[in-house]
């Protein structure tokens, strides 16, 4: 019998694996040093393979199924990934679309799409050898920091903007051990800092900024790909996502080059990423409906989608193009259209927080204004679960009607 030599810890891909910056082609060693941006010129770093599969390499469940496009055969694993793909029939009546789909990540270990990218991502730490955690978080990325870093058995630290994150978030990260620091400032302050320590070397930083997290939030558009062409004969024509940070659509965009380069969809199978933000806090909105190749960050956000309340979305230069070279577009909607949608998805049986329902409320309104034609076969994104923000579930529905513990008196509530 002889051993697998290729790497040097069991686990690891057994092909090339590298870091590339997006901008001055620099590569780097993917497990050496911590690194999250490049060396030379300080942009954004991609992780690249020296092969890319076709469908048929994909076997098992999860996330870990498309280990064939990860850089490791296995991860930290709760597990995450094979998340429904709900029919709406009544809401793609109501908007208009030839078919519409709803890829509801809420349905992960906890409860966002966030896990996804720390099962890979938690990994990586230890491949590296590092023995703190850090993340900066509207909520969702630090509940799934703080899992995975137990199941880990690693140190978490996590910012978050203190009075802004949704309950159910913090009390996932409290009760996961992670050591939780409020900060008097928004997401986008948190981020700084977070950085700042991490180049400090304080800690290993699992923000969407981080190449690997990317990796595993891939398998959300690999996924999706391959539930659509089992039960509706074929792939989306447009996938329309909530944005905060922008890693999901620049993770989406970096899994239709990938399939594209290994030749598992033609061109014409690409679909038109499209980015949903809160009119409150949409600097991607204005850079496609201006033209720039970049971002202007926003100072002062505010909306009822805490998830999406960002104005610097880090992973913009990695976005931007994606939706651009997709045909797709960004469109930003308001508190109450998102309101509206998670009453909507909620009616339909599928409940997600505010953030989620943006993609649905975005959906619509380019719909209304015919960017959106009424032969599109659509794939809506729900990024998290409706028990993440009970507060913004309970404000939407109706409320509780107090009877006496009596049987009659309770018909005569209900007008029998
Ligand atoms: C993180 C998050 C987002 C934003 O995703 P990005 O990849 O940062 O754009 C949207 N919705 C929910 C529920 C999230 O947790
Ligand atoms: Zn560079």
């Amino acid at each position: 019998m002889t051993l697998a030599l290729e790497s040097d810890a069991p686990g690891v891909a057994t092909r090339g694996v590298w870091l590339t910056c997006i901008d001055c082609g620099e590569q780097f060693a993917p497990f050496e040093a911590v690194r999250y941006t490049c060396d030379d010129c300080g942009s954004l770093l991609e992780v690249r393979y020296d092969e890319y599969p076709t469908f048929d390499a994909f076997e098992g469940s999860g996330v870990w199924r498309y280990s064939a496009a990860l850089p490791f055969e296995e991860g930290v694993t709760l597990p995450e990934g094979s998340t429904p793909l709900h029919a709406v029939p009544r809401l793609e009546a109501e908007i208009g679309v030839n078919n519409l789909r709803v890829k509801h990540e809420g349905m992960n270990p906890t409860g966002s799409f966030k896990d996804r990218g720390m099962t890979v991502g938690v990994r990586v730490a230890q491949e590296i050898g590092v023995d703190r955690l850090a993340c900066a978080s509207t909520g969702n990325t630090s509940a799934a920091l703080s899992a995975y870093g137990a199941r880990a058995d690693m140190e978490t630290l996590v910012l978050l903007p203190a009075g802004k994150v949704a309950a159910g978030k913090v009390a996932q990260a409290s009760l996961h051990g992670a050591r939780i620091l409020e900060v008097d400032g928004n997401f986008d302050r948190c981020l700084d800092i977070v950085q700042d320590l991490t180049d400090r070397g304080e800690a290993y930083l699992l923000n969407s900024l981080n190449p690997f997290r990317l990796e595993g939030q891939k398998t959300i558009g690999l996924e999706m790909f391959e539930q659509f062409e089992r039960e509706e004969g074929t792939l989306p024509d447009r996938i329309v996502l909530p944005v905060g940070n922008a890693g999901n659509t620049a993770a989406l965009y970096k899994c239709v080059r990938e399939l594209r380069r290994s030749g598992a969809i033609a061109e014409h199978e690409v679909p038109k990423l499209t980015g949903v933000q809160a009119e409150g806090s949409a600097p991607m909105v204005e850079a496609i409906e201006n033209g720039w190749d970049h971002i202007e960050r926003w100072d002062d956000v505010e909306t009822i989608a805490t998830a999406i309340r960002i104005g610097n979305p880090v992973n913009a230069p990695k976005a931007l193009p994606g939706i651009r070279e997709t045909g797709g577009t960004a469109v930003a909607v308001s508190d109450e259209q998102i309101t509206t949608a998670q009453r909507d998805l909620a009616e339909e049986g599928i409940g997600v927080e505010p953030a989620s329902a943006a993609s649905i409320a975005g959906l619509r309104k380019l719909r209304r204004e015919g960017v959106v034609s009424d032969d599109e076969d659509v794939a809506c994104l729900t990024t998290g679960h409706l028990l993440k923000d009970p507060d913004a579930a309970a404000a939407a529905g109706s409320d509780p009607e107090p009877v006496p513990a009596d049987t009659e008196a309770v018909l005569d509530h209900l007008g029998a």
